[in-house]
């Protein structure tokens, strides 16, 4: 047992293979849920995108929460793993018939509506099946996230949401169709952010919204604010979980909400990123003319994060307690992309050392790829592992 890993189980297994912390990961969700009771009205679904193992899964919903979907697979996944259909939303900018049927038969929560021609199929397909769909229309708040480029989601420029400017058409809109309820506004302004001020923009638009809305009268029963929130990728073991308490905090003093309304979230990342690790064995040491290369069995195939958005994993030697060396970790994959980190410090690695690539439970395993015919990565828990 080096830290939280059992290693010794872990030398039966074939790497490289997730292996996710249950006890950190309840934590998290306790913590969740003691944050989101100070404050009246206040809904956790999880996002389902960014991890759906069924045993994460399984945890997630005993603690309570909803899911946030973006495909119908993802909606199957959620009432695989016990998620009532009325704690589910469903969004995303290209719902095909048979996802929307799939919400619609599983009388889901919400529709988080992207466009006008999606809204009139929505309206088609729940009038032959003789059923009401419950729709909130995602705004593009035009707000930017200090985060990557890549996952920033909230900007005019993005592909996501309808424009502010058409909101009141296009609620009107739907207010003429006869199988469409309007229940909500959502919003989802990007990934990975850490900077309290981005969300605190988010909340200024929507009272901005709110105010402009009820000028024409128009309420809705709910505002869900999407996910987005950061964890600390730097320091696993010193800060393992994100900063749920200003996060909500944050919305409880800022979001002016209606009497009755109620206030939803979408956390993907915060919830499970911490409590992953990829582990991956350490297959030979490579002398280069300038550096020296760890080469590991693990690839981006497995954990695509490092190539897709340069983003950084902390990389723990969990077999050595050796003096530190400096290596590239890079997989076997061929591509110069296949890189996991440059010029990082570990206790020094051999061959047959495990390495534990850290923060990795979101946006990890459910990214693999199958690339170079490779096999995709099995995931364990602590709980099957104890
Ligand atoms: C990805 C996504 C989320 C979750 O984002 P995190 O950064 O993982 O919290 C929430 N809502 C929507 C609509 C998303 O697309």
């Amino acid at each position: 047992m080096k830290g939280i890993f059992p290693v010794d189980r872990f030398e039966q297994l074939r790497t490289p293979f997730y292996y996710y912390d249950m006890a950190l990961l309840r934590q998290t969700l306790d913590t969740i849920n003691q944050e989101v009771r100070k404050h009246e009205g206040f809904v956790v679904h999880y996002a389902v995108k960014a991890n759906a193992n069924p045993e994460v899964l399984s945890a997630i919903r005993q603690a309570g929460f909803g899911t946030d979907c973006v495909s119908g697979g993802e909606i199957e996944a959620s009432i695989r793993a016990g998620f009532p259909g009325r704690k589910i939303v469903f969004a995303g900018v290209g719902k095909s018939d048979w996802e929307i049927n799939l919400g619609l038969d599983a009388d889901i929560f919400c529709f988080n509506v992207e466009s006008i021609p999606e809204l009139e199929v929505i309206n088609e397909l729940a009038t032959k099946k003789g059923k009401v769909a419950r729709v909130a229309f995602r705004l593009n708040p035009n707000v930017g996230a200090h985060t990557h480029a890549n996952i920033t989601t909230g900007l005019a420029e993005n592909k996501f949401g309808i424009a502010m400017r058409d909101m009141l058409t296009v609620i009107e809109h739907a207010r003429e169709l006869s199988n469409i309820k309007v229940v909500g506004l959502h919003f989802h302004i990007g990934s990975q952010i850490l900077d309290m001020g981005d969300f605190q923009a988010l909340c200024n638009r929507i009272n901005e919204l709110q105010n402009e809305l009820e000028r024409h009268r128009i309420t809705v029963e709910h505002i869900n604010v999407g996910g987005g929130l950061g964890i600390d990728y730097q320091h696993p073991n010193r800060v393992p979980m994100a900063d749920f308490r200003s996060y909500f905090d944050t919305y409880a003093r800022q979001l002016k909400l209606r009497p009755g309304q109620t206030l939803h979230f979408e956390l993907g990342r915060a919830v499970v990123a911490p409590c992953g690790s990829l582990i991956t064995r350490t297959l030979y040491i490579k002398e280069g003319a300038v550096k020296k290369f760890a080469i590991v069995d693990a690839g981006f195939t497995d954990l695509i994060r490092p190539a897709l958005y340069q983003a950084y994993h902390k990389i723990e030697n969990i077999s050595s307690e050796e003096p530190k060396d400096t290596y590239d970790v890079v997989g076997p994959i061929c591509e110069s992309t296949d890189v996991f980190a440059k010029q990082i410090d570990l206790n020094a690695t051999h061959r047959g050392d495990l390495l534990a690539i850290r923060s990795a439970g979101a946006y990890g395993e459910i990214m693999a790829s199958q690339y170079n015919c490779r096999p995709l990565p099995k995931g364990y828990t602590s709980d099957d592992l104890a």
